[in-house]
């Protein structure tokens, strides 16, 4: 498997065996490149690697003449609401997401705070490609300065929210168990949960990288934290991922209610103080537009891959969305995945309702979601799979606009190829488990069988 990885979304790899410091100051120097020597704002997410790998990106930037507005360890929300505050040509984030600790990698901006697009990705290729560097000469290289101030700057613009009511949240002394897993989460989600005057157990609140388990915040990674939260009867846990753009909850019962359940529950608030357009992607839990449709909201879905979701919402408008997995986007702050507005909205929903978090759970509208892959042998080549396999559900409703979606009544199973392996992903909803799964069974059975006639 492929060490180093480059897609639309940036570059992750394996330090010490593919992400060299090498590789990253190339990517810098054409990065700087395309944003024309302009200011560039830059946050790391407190992995062991990201001192290497941070230097090494800026020294590439102030090669070509790039000053670089120096965040220290920040989410990437915070990155993203920082590039646009600032005016800069560009935002970088060192992380690599919830990937474990031997990895790292890049996600890179564009001026509005939108991670670049395929187009303006491919274009930094190609400059790194052609070795077509601005270097500056001594005297026009960029200066580096300090910013200590933009996890407070961001904690501030979520709390001026209309739909935000800081005074009631602080008037119900949340108890709550929060897991930073030793990323960027650590620098800001236990200073919010402060200035919402809860009570807070903090796990793994040390920005070191040193990850106390695995990273990606889904039920099987979350025993600890579950725990926790029954040992000290809090209302609920918050967990984020490494950089903090995805947020999982754990209810007062110290139950996860599972990833898809976060936008579902923001959602939930949301929607009911402020309606119009709903965006996500098109491998996001049903319940989030079956919530909209009860407020009269319509929903829109996309292709999976923040950018995907965060240029429609702009281009309809939208008022909320996000990503299933634990990404809540909400535009009236910034176009991109927030822990942060997420945990905000949580808390919000938790005071105004008067409910515990089990209690809203259980009123939303249930499904269950399957997840498998299919491993794809080298000489496969999963577009034309995929095509055969459209071919073969012709006569039933399918959506194309991920991969294959079939839809059967209130279920769907997707299967999509992965950006970043050489595989398929197999998800399937239903309203129960059973059903749900049959159908991802079916389709990884059919599509097996189909890779192996085609050969
Ligand atoms: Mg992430």
């Amino acid at each position: 498997m492929a060490r180093l990885m480059i897609s639309v979304s940036g570059i992750r790899g394996i330090v010490g065996d593919g992400l060299s410091p090498e590789i990253v100051t190339q990517f810098a120097q054409a990065y700087g490149t395309y944003c024309e020597g302009k200011p560039v704002v830059i946050g790391w997410d407190a992995r062991v690697s990201g001192e290497m790998v941070h230097r090494a990106f800026v020294a590439g930037l102030i090669s070509v003449g790039c000053d670089v507005i120096d965040l220290g360890i920040a989410a990437t929300p915070t990155v993203q609401m920082m590039t646009e505050k600032l005016d800069c040509a560009g935002g970088i984030i060192i992380t690599a997401s919830h990937n474990p600790i031997m990895w790292n990698g890049i996600k890179m901006l564009a001026p509005d705070g939108l991670f670049l697009d395929a187009e303006q990705g491919a274009k930094i290729l190609e400059i790194r490609e052609n070795k077509a560097f601005a270097f500056k000469s001594w005297d026009k290289l960029g200066k580096v300065t300090k910013y200590e101030n933009s996890a407070a700057e961001h904690i501030e613009q979520v709390l001026a929210l209309p739909y935000i009511n800081p005074m009631q949240i602080r008037a119900r002394k949340f108890k709550v168990v929060a897991d930073c897993i030793n990323g960027a989460g650590s620098v800001i989600l236990p200073k919010l949960l402060g200035e919402l005057g809860c009570e807070c157990i903090i796990l793994n609140g040390e920005p070191n990288g040193i990850f106390a388990r695995t990273p990606e915040p889904v039920p099987e990674n979350l025993t600890v934290v579950c725990q926790s939260v029954k040992q000290h009867g809090a209302d609920l846990a918050l967990v984020v991922d490494p950089d903090s753009d995805r947020l999982a909850l754990i209810s007062e019962k110290g139950e996860p209610l599972g990833e898809e359940y976060t936008i579902a529950v923001a959602g939930d608030y949301f929607l009911k103080h402020r309606q119009g357009k709903v965006v996500v992607n098109v491998s996001t839990s049903q319940a989030l537009p079956d919530i909209a449709r009860e407020y009269g909201c319509e929903t829109e879905f996309t292709r999976v891959g923040e950018i995907n979701v965060t240029k429609h919402m702009r281009e309809v408008g939208a008022v909320f969305g996000g990503e299933g997995n634990g990404g809540v986007i909400l535009p009236e702050l910034h176009l991109g995945r927030d822990a942060i507005v997420g945990a905000a909205l949580v808390l919000q929903h938790l005071s105004s309702a008067n409910e515990k978090l089990s209690e809203i759970k259980a009123r939303l509208p249930q499904y269950e979601i399957v997840k498998m892959k299919i491993e794809l042998s080298e000489n496969t080549d999963a577009k034309a799979l995929l095509q055969v396999l459209t071919a073969r559900y012709k006569n039933e409703q399918i959506d194309l606009t991920d991969g294959m979606k079939l839809i059967r009544n209130k279920s769907w199973v997707q299967v999509r190829a992965s950006n970043t392996e050489p595989i398929l992903r197999v998800m399937a909803e239903a309203q129960d488990r059973e059903t749900a799964l049959a159908m991802a069974e079916e389709l990884r059975t059919v599509t097996e069988e189909l890779e192996k006639n085609n050969h």
